[in-house]
């Protein structure tokens, strides 16, 4: 379709004299369908309206944000592809240097509190500014009262310390553009799925069947009351987050209500396939490419998304928070016709260095009862072991995986995404077969698994399953590997310090690591407590939200940094 204009001469050259929605973003702008703004800003251009980003606009600027001038119907903030604070700092609070989303590469144009200080920017260019909608993962992940570790506070709802007008979280296709529909005629928009406002609290009635979270007051009580009603609040939040079963939500701050409406549908097939077979650009505009080389192009430029969601919900992980627990698989067609574009790419060399999602081996499969009746609130698809309502079926992926590769021109097609072993092992029809078809044809010299422990104590904070499958992979895995005559490694990814975890846990890991795995971990990360995870909130209360246990937690950076180093340590204790 295009580059959406970054610029007001590129709107010019459009025959713009303005623009209908002008998107403002914390990553550098990529028209690619790997980032967020772009594929936002392209299913509303799609739709017929004129959007121009402000790509990362200098916050001590104040006329960074008059650049493009005021759009028609209201401005969309996202701060990024992440958090800004995730982006920002590393989980021992150092500030990171390095930013992939930045031209150049240096950590230097995203503000800390990306929404709020842009959205203040927005209001101090502008009196009064048309409507703000924050969007994007900061904005889900903050959407109510949640505990923010970087201020080691409970913080209010995001869009009411952004004061803006209303938030979308998840994937925002839907909500944005029934938002926009809305604005443009001057209709209500707050009735819209998948939306959060604030409400005044003078004659406030809450929407028909709605729930009452505790309040703001009452959730950041620091006290042990304070701590029951943050789990309380989490826990009704987290019952209510299923398309087809969660009710509308709302939650008293300060002298005012937040509204969080249920969540919208999640795409259907057909149309996933529609947002991927825009004509994407696969690259930066020139004028912000010319301010310095985008790293993050370089892994995502001929890189496939097979799907959305994942129905791991891994305690520590935000992406079912985001993009739900339902799996929604392109059709083989769209993939196809995908990898068949990059060929026309002057930069295409061959190789397609992902085929995948959040986990890689959830393609093309998810459980029927979900998408009728909605996500069971009683158990979980994948924890303790793999839920027989779902008809594990690695086939589809199998087949996809061997139409890529035999695309003329298409000289390798790689994994790069996580590949869940459970899975695997549960495919008692197709489970060998796949782990031979990824070790003959798609790993890239190594591929990733995300055991991220072994102490079944701690793996049952983090609603991971046991390391049997694991290591019948690993087994499996490698003989592939000697009948193939191939040279590849497994590369396995650790927590320390999640909630549950002592330093006596780690020991325990780094003698498995040594004895079973033969290595010396160095894909270890301390566990960051980002918004609105069950392991977040376990971080804060103490008590696992889902299980009702008390859970150790490792607070101090010592400690933290020590169960770390336990692990990449070269010596086995
Ligand atoms: S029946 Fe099983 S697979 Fe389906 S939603 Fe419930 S737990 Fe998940």
């Amino acid at each position: 379709m295009g580059f959406l204009p970054v610029t007001k001469e590129e709107m010019s050259a459009l025959g713009w004299s303005g623009a209908d929605i002008i998107l403002v973003s914390g990553d550098a702008y990529v028209d690619s369908p790997y980032s967020g703004v772009a594929v936002i800003g392209q299913t509303l251009a799609k739709a017929g309206y004129r959007v121009a980003v402000l790509s990362q606009p200098d916050v001590g600027d104040p006329d960074a944000f008059r650049e493009l001038g005021e759009p028609q119907l209201f401005w969309g903030v996202s701060p990024g592809c992440v958090d800004s604070m995730v982006a920002n700092y590393t989980a021992s609070g150092k500030r990171r240097r390095q930013d992939d989303f930045t031209p150049g590469g240096e950590n230097n144009r995203r503000p800390d509190r990306a929404a709020i200080i842009y959205s203040n920017a927005i209001r101090a260019a502008f009196k009064p500014a048309k409507p703000i909608l924050l969007g994007g993962v900061e904005a889900s992940l903050r959407r109510i009262s949640h505990y923010d570790f970087w201020s080691d506070k409970v913080r209010r709802p995001i869009v009411c310390d952004a004061k803006a007008d209303a938030l979308s979280y998840g994937m925002g296709e839907r909500a944005v553009l029934a938002f926009a529909e809305a604005i443009k005629a001057g209709r209500d928009w707050k009735t819209i799925p998948g939306i959060c406002y604030m409400a005044g609290e003078k004659n406030f009635v809450p929407p028909d069947g709605a729930l009452e979270l505790p309040s703001y007051a009452e959730v950041s009580a620091p006290t042990s009351d304070g701590k029951k009603a943050f789990t309380k609040a989490f826990q009704i939040f987290s019952a209510n987050q299923d398309p087809v079963t969660a009710k509308c939500l709302f939650q008293k701050v300060d002298n005012r209500y937040l509204v969080h409406n249920p969540p919208s549908p999640p795409l259907e097939s057909d149309e996933l396939d529609a947002v991927h077979d825009i004509k994407w650009m696969l690259d930066a505009p020139p004028s912000i490419l010319r301010l310095g080389a985008i790293r993050t192009l370089d892994t995502i430029r001929f890189g496939v998304t097979t799907h959305r969601g994942c129905y791991g919900e891994c305690r520590f992980c935000a992406i079912a928070v985001h993009q739900g627990r339902r799996i929604v698989s392109r059709s083989p067609e769209s993939i196809i016709g995908e990898v068949r574009g990059f060929l026309k790419h002057s930069r295409f060399k061959g190789t397609v260095c992902d085929v995948g999602g959040p986990t890689a081996n959830m393609y093309g499969f998810d459980c029927s009862k979900k998408a009728e009746k909605g996500a069971c609130g009683n158990k979980a698809c994948l924890f303790p072991s793999v839920c027989p309502s779902l008809k594990v079926d690695h086939l589809p992926q199998i087949k996809l995986l061997g139409s890529l590769r035999s695309i003329p021109g298409v000289k390798h097609v790689f994994v790069a995404s996580g590949i869940r072993p459970d899975l695997v092992a549960a495919d008692r029809a197709c489970g060998d077969r796949y782990i031979d078809e990824i070790a003959k044809h798609h790993v890239s010299g190594q591929l990733k698994l995300a055991p991220e422990h072994v102490v079944t104590r701690v793996l049952e904070f983090m609603g991971k399953p046991g390391v049997e499958s694991l290591l019948k992979f690993k087994r499996k895995f490698e003989a592939a590997n000697r009948r193939f005559g191939k040279k590849q490694f497994l590369t396995y990814y650790f927590i320390a310090a999640h909630p549950g975890c002592t330093e006596a846990d780690m020991r325990e890991l780094k003698r498995f690591a040594t004895r079973e795995l033969k290595l010396n971990p160095e894909q270890v990360q301390i566990f960051t407590p980002t918004p609105l995870t069950a392991a977040t909130c376990m971080y804060y209360t103490g008590v696992d939200p889902v299980s009702g246990q008390s859970a150790y937690v490792a607070r101090g950076l010592g400690e933290k940094t020590r169960q770390k180093n336990m692990l990449v340590s070269s010596f086995s204790r």
